[in-house]
């Protein structure tokens, strides 16, 4: 025989209760919907429209009270019986709970063995009834408690928005010294980094350009012969262009921090390719600086931006290192530097490629964060290219990433053009 089934929606906030009924209520005879509040229960309702709705009446947030009159002024799901299921028999209890549209009422604690049929006689038409009178009195006690719940919710809700004010000013406060740190973090990487590169290399040249100098002088007194005076001036020459090395590293070191100034990556470009032949040296592989070609002019500060070169280029190595690849002629080379313009963007952009191990796609979305490395201890801050970021955001451009997995990484700093 085919049984119409009874869809009942039980609303409740415990989680035993609610598993409790769902096991008396048997599968054969009920389709059974449950929710954990008043709120999720009430847009169930509407979206399954029960024949019938079990309703816990000491719920936090909504009670069942309220839920109960609410539901009665939804349209399509007034008519539904609801069945009030509550531990609150205190005088009076019952009759509030008619008086806001229960139909009836089953005491808690749940009775195994009764339950089910109580839930049905309630439901095959057992309704209980208040006097006029009556009703109206416990309208008005339902009346006062939702007003007297209200008042409760909006001392709540205050409460929480004067702590929630705290809070954001407590985090702006915290942001405001993240960026002074992040500033002192800028500065003190380049000059670790700078100063690192500065002094190895000063101290390997101090010394026998002292000497080039000193024998100079003795051989300019000794020396008649104009030609040989004339190969003299030429060993001059490459001392002073050693010279210009030094300064040009010093002023990497020293720039001072203007930030309105109009930069040329030309002039950038210049002022780090002493640093970076020294480094292509003594990391033994070849870098290749294609110079731009015309004038491309940014906002910004130059040392800064040379800062962000030299870190691109240390991570290149790095990555190129790790993978120890052997150059050969016929290939690109292991790293290359190169400027350009996007004139559609208005944008000129300078990046650095290398052929290295490449960054796994699960590490990609992490490499900007600060402190995030892959390097081995005391080789790496983590802090090269979160100190980029911050560089290059400063100036209003903006970074790309492309990288694959054993072929190589190439990243792409975009800045605003200068016209
Ligand atoms: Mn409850």
């Amino acid at each position: 025989m085919d049984i119409q089934k009874i869809k009942i929606l039980y609303i409740e906030d415990n989680p035993s209760n609610r598993n409790l009924v769902h096991y008396i209520l048997e599968p054969e005879l009920f389709d059974y919907y449950e929710a954990e509040d008043a709120l999720s229960g009430i847009a169930l309702a509407k979206d399954i429209i029960p024949d019938l709705i079990l309703m816990d009446i000491n719920m936090l947030g909504m009670s069942g009270t309220e839920a109960t009159i609410k539901i009665k002024q939804i349209p399509e799901l007034t008519s539904i019986p609801i069945i009030a299921v509550t531990a609150k028999i205190m005088r009076g209890d019952r009759e509030k709970i008619i008086a806001a549209g229960c139909v009836g009422y089953i005491p808690k604690p749940i009775d195994v063995d009764t339950f089910r049929d109580k839930v049905l006689e309630i439901y095959r038409g057992r309704k209980e009834n208040l006097k006029p009178e009556e009703e109206i009195k416990y309208l008005k006690q339902n009346q006062a408690e939702m007003v007297q719940h209200l008042e409760n919710e909006i001392l709540k809700l205050r409460e929480n928005q004067r702590i929630l004010n705290e809070k954001v000013l407590e985090l702006e406060k915290k942001n405001q010294e993240l960026k002074e740190t992040e500033n002192m973090l800028v500065h003190s990487e380049k000059l670790a980094m700078a100063g690192q590169l500065v002094a190895g290399i000063i101290h390997e040249i101090r010394t026998p350009l002292t000497g080039i100098i000193g024998y100079h002088e003795l051989l300019r007194m000794k020396l008649s012969n104009p030609t040989l005076l004339g190969y003299l001036n030429q060993c001059i020459g490459a001392v002073d262009k050693i010279k210009n090395i030094v300064s040009n590293m010093l002023n990497f070191a020293k720039r001072k921090e203007e930030w309105t100034e109009h930069i040329s990556l030309k002039d950038i470009f210049k002022s780090v390719e002493g640093l970076i032949q020294i480094l292509s040296k003594q990391e033994n592989l070849s870098i290749l600086i294609e110079m731009p070609k015309e004038e491309l002019t940014v906002r910004g500060n130059a040392g800064q931006l040379e800062q962000v070169i030299m870190a691109l280029l240390n991570n290149a190595i790095y990555a190129v290192k790790v993978t120890q690849k052997k150059e050969k002629p016929s290939e690109e080379p292991l790293v290359t530097l190169k400027a350009g313009r996007i004139p559609s963007a208005q944008e000129v952009f300078f990046e650095v490629r290398d052929r290295g191990c490449g960054i796994p796609p699960e590490l990609q979305n992490k490499l900007f964060q600060p402190f995030f490395t892959t390097k081995p201890i005391n080789e790496g801050t983590g802090l090269g290219l979160s100190i980029c970021k911050t560089i290059v955001e400063s100036v209003k451009g903006r970074i790309d990433l492309d990288s694959e997995t054993g072929k190589g990484t190439k990243i792409t700093i975009y800045l605003p053009e200068v016209r």
